[in-house]
């Protein structure tokens, strides 16, 4: 039977291939539709590969609850991690590309001001920049902040270059990509329905040269890869409303972070457990995110919304990436982390290069040399 493209456009996809009984046949299958999914056949079609992408298309996933921040010096230590300045620019450039082509704004270029909680990170920051003066440069200005609205008491620094991606309007955009590409279903793909030969695996009417699964933190239950060191983590976002900073267009960071939306309407966070039941928001998680929030400003925040979701991350947050050293018609890209939306464009681009032409995964995150 021939599959025309006006048939394959939809979300409902498989149940027409299956009830037609015909085999659709592709270059690369990709389970889940994340960011990871999405950056990945997004390579792939861009280089004339045929992808069908499979998501179970639910809610409240690591990339649908993050709040997709694109933060150059990180965390309490302020490190800028080896190959940060790569990896930013190539996130930009492929987020520009991407807003050019749809007419849509996606990525927000957010200052953000940094506040230090103590003098511990006071001291830290001034022994990085007088190490690396040219490197820090790049990325921080002085600090201007109204300090009657934000709690400073040792200062703080403005971070330059980040900003945040509307990771929501970012994976419908993808969606339309490849439904529009006929690359796009609905459906659960389980390890367990696959049936592997030498060069192709084979689901249900799907007949692919390669599997890739990205499944964010569910991959620790994919039998192929759950022998990883998992480290997946629960986290919680807010949605707050407050009367002030009623003119703060930048993000406020202080341990925790607190993103201005418009109307007095902020989102909030974050948490990182590691102990969970499952992935629901819990009072403890909420709580935690007040207190943050406390930390940043004495404003009284009226909590508008709150969810949660498992960040997928691996070992100390690494992305790994790569065929399965026994099934090499099975791969893998995941751990993106809380870092995803910064580095997951170039890993993704690294890992279509490794797949169509074999070029080496970047060692930090190739599941071979770090795991086999
Ligand atoms: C609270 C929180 C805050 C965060 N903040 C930030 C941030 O500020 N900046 C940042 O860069 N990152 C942040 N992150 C991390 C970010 O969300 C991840 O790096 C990234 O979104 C992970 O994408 P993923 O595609 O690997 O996983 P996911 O988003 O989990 O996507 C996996 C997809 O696969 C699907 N799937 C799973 N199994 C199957 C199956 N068997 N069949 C079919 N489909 C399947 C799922 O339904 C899902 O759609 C945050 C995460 C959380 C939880």
């Amino acid at each position: 039977m021939h599959l025309n493209e006006k048939f394959l456009a939809s979300p409902k996809l498989l149940e027409r291939i299956c009830a037609s009984r015909s085999v659709l046949k592709v270059d690369y299958l990709i389970v889940g539709q994340g960011l990871a999914g999405s950056l990945l056949s997004w390579q792939l079609l861009s280089r004339g590969k045929r992808v069908l992408v499979v998501d179970r298309d639910e809610e409240g996933t690591s990339s649908k609850v993050a709040a997709g921040l694109v933060t150059p010096i990180a965390g309490s230590r302020f490190n800028i991690p080896d190959g940060m300045e790569r990896n930013l620019n190539f996130a930009k450039k492929f987020y520009w590309d991407l807003e050019e082509s749809s007419g849509l704004t996606l990525f927000h270029h957010v200052r953000i001001a940094r506040l230090f909680q103590n003098e511990k990170e006071v001291a830290t920051w001034q022994k990085r920049i007088a190490e690396s003066p040219e490197r820090y440069k790049e990325f921080y200005e002085k600090l201007t902040i109204d300090s009657s609205q934000f709690h400073l008491p040792h200062g703080g620094f403005e971070m330059c270059q980040s900003g945040w991606l509307d990771l929501p309007a970012f994976l419908e955009q993808m969606r339309q990509i490849l439904l529009e590409r006929a690359a796009y279903a609905i459906g659960v793909v389980r390890p367990a329905d696959i049936v592997t030969h030498e060069n192709s695996v084979q689901w249900k009417n799907v007949e692919a040269g390669t599997i890739v699964f990205c499944q964010g933190w569910e991959g620790c239950q994919n039998e192929y890869f759950d022998w990883l060191p998992w480290n997946p983590a629960r986290g919680d976002v807010l949605d707050i409303k407050m009367k002030n900073p009623s003119n703060e267009s930048r993000i406020v960071n202080r341990g925790g972070w607190i993103l201005p939306r418009g109307e007095n309407v902020f989102r909030a966070g974050s948490t990182y457990d590691h102990d969970f039941a499952n992935a629901s928001p819990t009072e403890t998680g909420k709580e935690e995110v007040l207190e943050k929030i406390a930390r940043i400003t004495g404003e009284e925040p009226e909590v508008i919304s709150h969810r949660s979701a498992i960040r997928p991350s691996i070992r100390r947050s690494q992305i790994i990436m790569g065929r399965h050293p026994k099934h090499r018609s099975i791969a893998f890209f995941n751990g993106l982390g809380s870092k995803g939306v910064l580095n997951g464009p170039w890993h993704a681009h690294c890992l279509a290069d490794h797949l169509l032409s074999n070029k080496p995964i970047p060692e930090s995150a190739d599941l071979q040399s770090n795991f086999v």
